[in-house]
Parts: C-alpha cells; structure tokens; sequence
C-alpha cells in the first residue's frame, strides 16, 4: 500500500483548473521530488496534500486513510517552507519545541525531541541563539528541526533551498539526502530545478501544465523521457 497516494487529484481557483487529474503513488520512506517550471501547480499539489488548501476533485490518502477534508495537524506530516517562517523572538530551542508545546508534549519529551533533532542537525552549540544571529543554512537547519521533532510519517518540503547561495545549496542538497537516509522518513519534495531533483530523488514525478508527464527513476528519465517536455526540462542548463 502506498504511504502517500493521489488519485485523479483535481484543483480549480475559480473557474481556472490548475491540477487537472494527478495520480502519483508514494512508498513508504520514498524521497520523490515534485518538479517542473514555475506556475505548473506544484505547490498547490503540495499544500493540497497538507491541507493547507481544499481540494476540488479526485483523493489523497496518506498512510492508507483519506485526507481530503482532515485538518491539516490531524494529517501525520510537517512541512519546511522555502522562507524558513522562524519566529524571530524565539530562540532555536524555543522554535523548535514551539509545536510540541502547542500539542502539549510533556516538557521532558519536547526536551529530548529537541536534543535528537538539533543533534542530528549540528546545533547542539546554538540553542540558545535568535535567527537573527543564524547564518541562512543554520537557519534552515532550524526549520529542519521543527520539522523533525514532530516525528511526522511524511516530511514535505517546498523550494527549502530557493533562498540560498550556490554553494550552500549543494552542501543543503547532501545534508537532507544524508538526513533521509538517516530517518527513512517519507518525503515530498518540491522544486522547479531539475539539477536538485536529479540529484536527490529516488523517484521524480515531471509536472507541465497542472498535468504529470512522466514518473520514473533520475535514471529512467535521463534514459527514456517520455515525450519533449521531459527532454527538453531535465536537458536544460539550471
Ligand atoms: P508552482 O508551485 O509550480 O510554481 P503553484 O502551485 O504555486 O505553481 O501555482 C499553480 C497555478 O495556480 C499558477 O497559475 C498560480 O498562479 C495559480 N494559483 C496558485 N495559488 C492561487 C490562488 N490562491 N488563487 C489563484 N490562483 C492561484
Ligand atoms: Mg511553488
């Protein structure tokens, strides 16, 4: 059974359909990649699956049970947004642990989650900071840790490494690759840079349009794209 399942999944603001009959299916602990050239509805599918936006037609199904109309912190996910969203009055520590208190974690749980996560991330020496006093990967770091400590079944994340330098995104790249195979966490993950995707994904689904075009392997898709838009977007220079 798939971990994370889309099924002819439809989407319309107003009268204009922008996801016009998606069907993708997510294994558990699968690192698939959303992606393709901005405005081709990838955040919106993303958001879709978190709730954060209504579906208009089809199903989603995360671990074997419908969402379509389930409160997005009812649904076992946690999502990294490409602007970090930090509370700046916050320290590291208090981001991190700010939505186990919400979901009223006992204090010595949220502590350890905290403790692992920032472990995990190399910020064991910077709890104590604000994100003002973060350099842009460690504040990214942050945002991983909020998400982590929450233990979701599935990580979404949408353009986390748009705002970064070149250079830093590559390093980025290899710490969420190490990280998932560290967790094992299923994952979704959106970008519309097709370097990012090739390198990290287990899976790629190649959206156009509010349409797939194709689902395969980094290697399937390099060996037999599907039709010139695939070609023509994993081709292309970045
Ligand atoms: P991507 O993330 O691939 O760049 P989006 O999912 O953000 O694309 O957007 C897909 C399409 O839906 C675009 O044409 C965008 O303008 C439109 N869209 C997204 N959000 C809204 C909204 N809240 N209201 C109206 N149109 C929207
Ligand atoms: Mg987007």
């Amino acid at each position: 059974m798939a971990d994370v399942q889309f099924t002819d999944v439809r989407k319309s603001f107003g009268a204009f359909p922008v996801i016009k009959g998606v069907d993708i299916e997510i294994a558990d602990g699968e690192f698939v990649i959303l992606v393709g050239p901005s405005g081709c509805g990838k955040s919106t599918l993303l958001r879709m699956l978190a709730g954060l936006e209504n579906i208009s037609g089809g199903e989603i199904s995360i671990g074997g049970k419908v969402v379509n109309t389930l409160p997005p912190k009812e649904r076992d996910i946690a999502m990294v947004f490409q602007n970090y969203a930090l509370y700046p009055h916050m320290t590291v520590e208090q981001n991190m642990a700010f939505s186990l208190m919400l979901n009223k974690a006992p204090k010595e749980e949220a502590d350890k989650r905290v403790k692992y996560a920032a472990g995990i991330l190399g910020l064991d020496k910077l709890l104590e900071r604000y994100p003002r006093q973060l350099s842009g990967g460690q504040r990214q770091r942050v945002a991983m840790g909020r998400a982590i400590v929450r233990d979701p079944k599935v990580f979404l994340f949408d353009e986390p490494l748009s705002n970064l330098d070149a250079k830093l995104r590559v390093a980025m790249r290899a710490e969420i690759k190490e990280l998932h195979q560290r967790l094992k966490t299923t994952t979704v993950y959106v970008t519309h840079d097709q370097i990012e995707a090739m390198t990290m994904a287990d899976k790629i689904v190649v959206m156009h349009d509010g349409v797939v075009e194709q689902i395969g392997s980094p290697l399937e898709l390099y060996d037999r794209p599907a039709n010139l838009f695939v070609a023509g977007f994993i081709g292309s220079p970045s």
